[in-house]
Order: C-alpha cells, then structure tokens, then sequence
C-alpha cells in the first residue's frame, strides 16, 4: 500500500511537467564516476567501495568489522570522501581524545588498547562500505533543505528498517535521527542524451547538430571541444562571417 499522494491538482500537474522536462537529462557533477583509488587507500589490493567509490547521493552502511555493528548515513558527496570524514574523526578521537560522533566513538572502542596513534589507513581496514540507495541527483536536489529532503527520508526509512530486522546492531545515536536536513543543494552542470540543433543562423552554412554521443573530453570546456571538433570535422570556420563583413569595411574607397 502507498501513503503517498498529491496533495493538490496544481501539485500533481507541475509533478508531471518536472517529469518530463527532466527526462534524458543527467547530472555532469554528480554522475558515477570510474574508482581512481591509489595503493595507499586500497584495502588489501582492492577498492574498499567495491570500485563504487566514487558514486554519489547515496546512503550508505558502514559495518564495524571486528563486532559486525553497522552505521548508515548518507551522503550528497563522493562515497569515499564522506568515508574519509569519517575516518578523520575516528582518528582525531583515538589519538588527541576531542570528542566527536556517534560513528567514530564506536570505532574508537576497538582501539582502546593502543599505545601508537591510528591511521587512516589503519582505520579503513576496519570498516566495510557498502551502497544501500542511490538517488537521482536532479530530484535529490530540489527536494534538499525540506521536510521531504529524499536523501534523508531514504536514511530514516532504511535506518528503522535495519533496526526493525537486527536491533542493537544500529551504531547512529537518536539525534542523528531527528535531526534537520543539512543538505545544500547547488546549481550543477546538466547534459542531455538526446541531440539538438544548437546552432543555427542566417550566417550558418547548414544546421549543426550538437551530438552528446560523441567521444568528448572531460574537462570543464568540453561543450566548446565538442562543437570545435564538429566545425573542424565539417571544414567550417565559425568566425568566417566575421571576417567577411568586416573586409569590405576596411577597403571602403574613398573619393576626394
Ligand atoms: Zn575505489
Ligand atoms: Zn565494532
Ligand atoms: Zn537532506
């Protein structure tokens, strides 16, 4: 059974609307990206994400390998860098004793016995990460900083989950739970899978078609690497037309 519902027809009707206008289009900054993990943040030779650390808007649980205990939280950034945070303050507890969150004084109780400082990578190879839920980040965006913020509502209703089937395994203390959202939804880079026309101009020769599909770089100008690479592939040179009204202006003959 479902609870949920519009609340009202104008609700329903822009619901539809956002549906569609958002359909093919996906988020640049917030897409999956490849695993770039280094010797130094594998664990034992491999991705501790399972080679999805670099996935975002996700909840996540992180289980405690010497007891089993899990924490689930969610997170807006890359996976890894939250679990990096989070590692942070595991090691900040341990070794200078500042007080700090639930996750990290958890962690902190299997090191109890230490007479050296921790590292991060110490502290990594006692943490399992794995993904619960992704998001899509369009939505995820415009629902941050409200009531219904989806990313926090997926961390709830997976959290009661988990300790519904397994009480006394949840690690989160209650006023994690309750607290407001602290998301920051910000404006990012959009790309569409469909082609469309760009260009198009009493001076253009013919319609350039602007193709998503091709191979492109992935640096921050790539619209421009594409469309250049389509003019050069075309024998086009977009700044021709300049060039064509302004001789005519420079030879000007004048008579005296
Ligand atoms: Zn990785
Ligand atoms: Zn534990
Ligand atoms: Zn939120």
């Amino acid at each position: 059974m479902s609870y949920h519902r519009f609340p009202n027809l104008g609700q329903a009707l822009q619901g539809d609307l956002t549906s569609k206008l958002i359909k093919n289009v996906r988020s640049e900054d917030y897409a999956d990206l490849e695993c770039n993990c280094n010797s130094t943040s594998k664990v034992n030779g491999s991705c501790a994400f399972g080679g999805e650390c670099r996935k975002s808007m996700v909840v996540y649980k992180a289980e405690c390998v010497d007891c089993g205990m899990c924490y689930l939280g969610n997170t807006q950034q890359k996976l890894k860098m939250r679990t990096r945070q989070h590692l942070g303050e595991v090691c900040k507890l341990v070794n200078t004793g500042k007080a700090s969150d639930s996750f990290a004084k958890h962690f902190a109780i299997h090191q109890k016995q230490r007479t050296s400082k921790l590292t991060i990578g110490e502290a990594r190879a006692k943490v399992k990460v794995s993904i619960l839920w992704q998001g899509n980040p369009i939505s995820c965006n415009k629902s941050f900083g409200k009531l219904n913020c989806s990313l926090c509502m997926k961390e709830r209703v997976l959290i009661l989950k988990h300790s519904r089937e397994n009480p006394n395994v949840i690690i989160n203390s209650n006023s994690e739970f309750y607290g407001a959202c602290r998301h920051k939804s910000r404006f990012h880079r959009y790309a569409t899978t469909t082609s469309f026309p760009v260009l198009m101009t009493d001076e253009s020769p013919e319609r350039v078609e602007y193709n998503h599909n091709s191979p492109r770089n992935t640096d921050t100008n790539n619209r421009t690497y594409v469309l250049e690479e389509q003019f050069a592939a075309m024998e086009i040179n977009p700044l021709a037309h300049i060039s064509e009204q302004r001789e005519p202006h420079e030879n000007i003959q004048v008579d005296v």
